[in-house]
């Protein structure tokens, strides 16, 4: 017997969510600019709120303003199978990144609701607060603490470029909860997402088991040279911050690429002053972001970077100061929930591969604490961060589809 044949999703209610949400924060270009903690975040939690209240949930949020949708099960003494991912997005950032995992699960809740089936355990959706770590960084900072990575103070305490602190921001907008962050049982983690990268798309699959997520890590950089003036400072007596940075953009580069195909490395930011066309630049602050799937290999990147930094720049009238400032290790995630992934995919004979996501996610820090996986849809171009991201509605049914099956099969099995 297939587990609940007869419960599918609405993927036209769906997409109506998808194009709903996307007027909080909406961009003339078509994407949404919703960065974490704003009032159009605030907006986009109360549309949460409302649309699953209105689907049988009980909703509640927690110190951390993470959101939880949740629809009683047959035995409310189990813990609640989860779905989850976020709403917040980047600056410049599209209708599908982080949303499609929460309004899937909406759409999951939809299904269950419509057709009456109630499966053993409570279903919940979760919306974590700032994952995109574009405001507050670092990412994923909710799901964090929910998972006993960062302690909630910690996070608190943290500023935006604007010196507002993250539980001043929280505070604002009303979504501070009484529930301390992590007390909250789970049976089982799941999320939706686009790829972000061009793989499914250029192999034609619709459906992504992931499997685990490349180890990241980031670093600040701060570049101290001298003020002085362009035209009557000789060059040999130039203390250049942004030389110095452009050269250390360079090293990311040759180091990402000595370890190709999987190594990355990328500096997205960079803070030039005194940033004025005829001052030879003083201080630079920049960032770095290496990754791969190994720990091993990432390791011997931070060491080749920071050795040739130092050879770089010793002796010379520039200082640089290195700081890691995250760490997140490669993630394997759990046999049984992607098992599940895969079984469900299959059930629907989508065109599917296993995959390892090269982004961050929720979902790497919920495979410390429950058994979690992931599914990914193709997005086009692999384009993502970037108001013209987009996925097609039959993508994005089916990817809710695997989601749903696959929370029914978990409940069947760890309820059996
Ligand atoms: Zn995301």
């Amino acid at each position: 017997m297939s587990i609940g044949g007869n419960v599918a999703i609405d993927g036209a209610a769906l997409w109506a969510d998808i194009l709903e949400t996307a007027r909080f924060g909406a961009t003339p270009k078509g994407g949404i600019k919703r960065l974490t903690l704003t009032e159009e975040d605030r907006a986009v939690r109360d549309w949460f709120a409302t649309t699953t209240a209105a689907l049988g949930c009980t909703v509640s949020f927690d110190s951390m303003g993470n959101q939880f949708a949740r629809l009683p099960g047959l035995d409310e003494s189990l813990p609640p199978i989860t779905i989850g991912s976020h709403l917040d997005t980047q600056p410049t950032g599209g209708k599908f990144d982080g949303i499609l995992g929460v309004l899937g699960g909406v759409a999951v809740l939809r299904a269950l609701h419509d057709s009456g089936h109630r499966p053993r355990h409570p279903i919940e959706v979760i919306n974590w607060t700032n994952e995109e770590g574009s405001r507050f960084a670092p990412a994923m900072v909710s799901s964090g603490v929910f998972a006993g990575i960062f302690t909630e103070a910690d996070v608190m305490a943290i500023t935006d470029r604007t010196g507002v602190r993250f539980g001043d921001a929280l505070d604002a907008i009303g979504y501070r909860g009484a529930e301390p962050c992590g007390q909250h049982p789970t049976a089982a983690y799941f999320e939706l997402h686009i790829e972000q990268g061009p793989i499914l798309e250029a192999e034609d699959k619709t459906i992504g088991i992931v499997t685990g997520v490349q180890g990241m890590r980031w670093y600040e950089i701060d570049i101290t040279g001298r003020d002085s003036h362009a035209g009557t400072t000789p060059m040999p007596m130039r203390a250049d911050a942004l030389l110095t940075a452009a050269r250390l953009v360079t090293l990311v580069n040759d180091i990402a690429l000595e370890h190709a195909p999987d190594g990355l490395g990328t500096v997205g930011l960079m803070e030039n002053s005194p940033n004025s066309r005829n001052v030879v630049p003083g201080s630079v602050f920049m960032t770095v972001d290496f990754r791969h799937p190994q720990d091993s290999v990432l390791d011997a990147m931070e060491t080749a970077f920071r050795d040739r930094m130092l050879a770089l720049t010793a002796g010379g009238p520039v200082r640089v100061e290195l700081r890691r400032t995250w760490d997140s290790p490669a993630v394997h995630f759990d046999p049984a929930c992607i098992d599940a992934v895969r079984q469900a995919a299959t059930s629907f004979a989508y065109p599917a591969r296993e995959i390892v996501s090269g982004a961050g996610h929720d979902a790497a820090y919920m495979a410390r604490i429950t058994p979690t996986a992931m599914i990914f849809v193709p997005c086009a171009g692999g384009l993502s961060h970037n108001e013209e991201e987009s996925a097609t509605p039959d993508d994005v049914t089916a990817g809710a589809n695997v989601l749903l099956r696959a929370v029914l099969e978990t409940d069947r099995r760890l309820a059996a």
